[in-house]
């Protein structure tokens, strides 16, 4: 952990293991308690006063030093993230560039924005200034850890606010080893780490001078944060689950279409907030749909992370892998058809990881759980729908809204289905952002997929408030 600047150790730790290998330690990291959240917030608070003072300017400037460090370190840290989350190396370093772009748009957001606004009329002189809150809690999930760990740093700190990193304890070690060198550009204090379960987040959820909580994660945890965050009346950002569509039109090509949607749905073993979810295809291309579906998954490898042969590694956990299992053994007693396709790993110990080969589940109900759920694992139901008004009803009838995605020759069509669907993103032939999207779309869900928006300069209004100054001109 990092309290103060300096890395604490504690008597009682956990060993992460590597899902892959399970027989592989890949390092201890040790457990905090209420005593570390309470040393750590108190710390954060005493930075606070210095920090906030720290001219826009530089701290934009430690913001982009940070990114150069984080580039840098990226050579080791993949190997170590892709060890303990499981998720094959090509993925993870695409996930370290994002991180480090994510650095760098967000100084340069900040540096565009957060200087104070004055207005002026006839009487008067209007002074807008956006502060900070004070000490913000960043609870983080296991999937793509730095990434969401660096969307709440960077703009936690560009706003002038301390913050508090919880790591997941199913992904703690390379997180940890970035924000220790990243505390080393900065006042002690300014960042902290503190790790554990549920019992170190509601500490810190619930620890009177945090002032803010930013939670990625699923909504289960969500619930109880607003709930732990109602009595000190704190302000919550959510980024949560997802269940998202894909909807086929009848003219799509297919020879572009599947292999974009096969990628969307199993990256990172389909442990992806924004990972294609479900896809609904007209009844009339039904069974050529999924024929072309199921020969090009029928190539894919299952293998160890390392592995230059794997498409996608092992599941990240226990509870998830036993979750995605008995989803599918519930699905198969429905009548629905499961698929299990693809190949294990050559060189892949398959009973020492929460393995599982990419699955397709054909003639399913729409309302069916594995449809309507967000199964988090390599498992794709394929629905078949008659019209343009029954695929929009199945894209909505779901408590989730993160992403969505059309697929179709006629790009116009598509965007009148898009304003019907109830979602943060609608992509259009892709699933997922381009980099212009990346720049002007704030991420975020609406439903249960979150409150409130991440990225661009929308994102950066989660971490400050406003402060109004009125004077006279005479
Ligand atoms: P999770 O909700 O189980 O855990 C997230 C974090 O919350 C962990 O650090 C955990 O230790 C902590 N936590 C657990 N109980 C807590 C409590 N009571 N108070 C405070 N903290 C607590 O999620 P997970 O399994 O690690 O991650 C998967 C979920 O995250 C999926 O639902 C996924 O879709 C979602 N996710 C969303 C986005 C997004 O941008 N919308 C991105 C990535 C992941």
């Amino acid at each position: 952990m990092l309290v103060d600047g300096r890395p604490v150790i504690t008597d009682s730790w956990i060993e992460v293991k590597d899902p892959g290998q399970l027989t592989d330690i890949v390092g201890r990291v040790a457990t905090g308690s209420k005593h570390h959240v309470g040393d750590a917030v108190e710390a954060a608070q005493r930075a606070l006063d210095g920090w906030k003072r720290v001219p826009l300017k530089e701290r934009c400037a430690l913001l982009e030093q940070a990114a150069t460090h984080l580039a840098a370190m990226a050579r080791d840290m993949v190997t170590v993230q892709s060890r303990e989350s499981g998720v094959i190396t090509n993925t993870i370093q695409a996930e370290f560039n994002q991180a480090v772009q994510v650095l760098r748009s967000t100084a340069q957001y900040a540096r565009e924005s957060l200087a104070p606004v004055w207005f002026q009329d006839g009487n008067n002189r209007v002074r807008l200034e956006m502060r900070p809150f004070g000490v913000i809690a960043g609870i983080v999930p296991w999937n793509a850890p730095i990434m969401l760990t660096m969307k709440k740093v960077a703009p936690a700190l560009a706003c002038g606010n301390t913050v508090i990193i919880k790591p997941s304890p199913n992904a703690p070690i390379a997180v940890s080893l970035v924000l220790q060198q990243f505390a080393e550009l900065l006042p002690p204090g300014v960042i902290g780490t503190v790790h554990g379960g549920t019992d170190v987040g509601e500490a810190l959820v619930s620890h009177p001078k945090v002032r803010k909580i930013s939670f990625t994660g699923g909504g289960t945890v969500a619930s109880q944060i607003m709930r732990d965050a109602a009595d000190g009346l704190k302000g919550v950002h959510f980024e949560l689950g997802g269940n998202d569509p894909a909807i086929v039109l009848l003219d799509a090509k297919f020879g572009d279409v599947v292999p974009k949607i096969a990628t969307a749905a199993f990256r990172r073993s389909g442990q992806v907030c924004f990972a294609v979810k479900r896809v609904y295809v007209p009844q009339l291309r039904y069974e050529e749909f999924c024929g072309n579906l199921t020969e090009y998954i029928e190539k894919f490898v299952v293998g160890h992370q390392l592995s230059d042969e794997s498409t996608f590694g092992p599941m990240n956990n226990r509870t998830q892998y036993q979750f995605v299992q008995s989803l599918l053994d519930q699905t198969a007693n429905t009548g629905a058809d499961v698929q299990v396709l693809g190949r294990r790993g050559s060189d892949t110990d398959w009973d020492n990881g929460y393995y599982m080969l990419p699955t397709l589940v054909t003639r399913v109900e729409p309302s069916a759980q594995v449809v309507v759920s967000e199964q988090f694992g390599p498992i794709l139901p394929i629905v078949p729908y008659q019209s343009e008004a029954e695929v929009i009803q199945f894209a909505n009838a779901t408590e989730y809204g993160l992403g969505s995605s059309i697929w179709s020759a006629d790009v116009e069509h598509a965007l009148r289905i898009a304003s019907e669907i109830e979602a943060g993103m609608t992509y259009i032939n892709a699933h997922g952002l381009s980099p212009l999207g990346r720049m002007q779309i704030p991420w975020g869900g609406v439903k249960h997929s979150g409150i409130g928006r991440e990225d661009t300069k929308v994102g950066l209004a989660e971490y400050f408030e406003y402060h109004g100054t009125d004077l006279p001109l005479f």
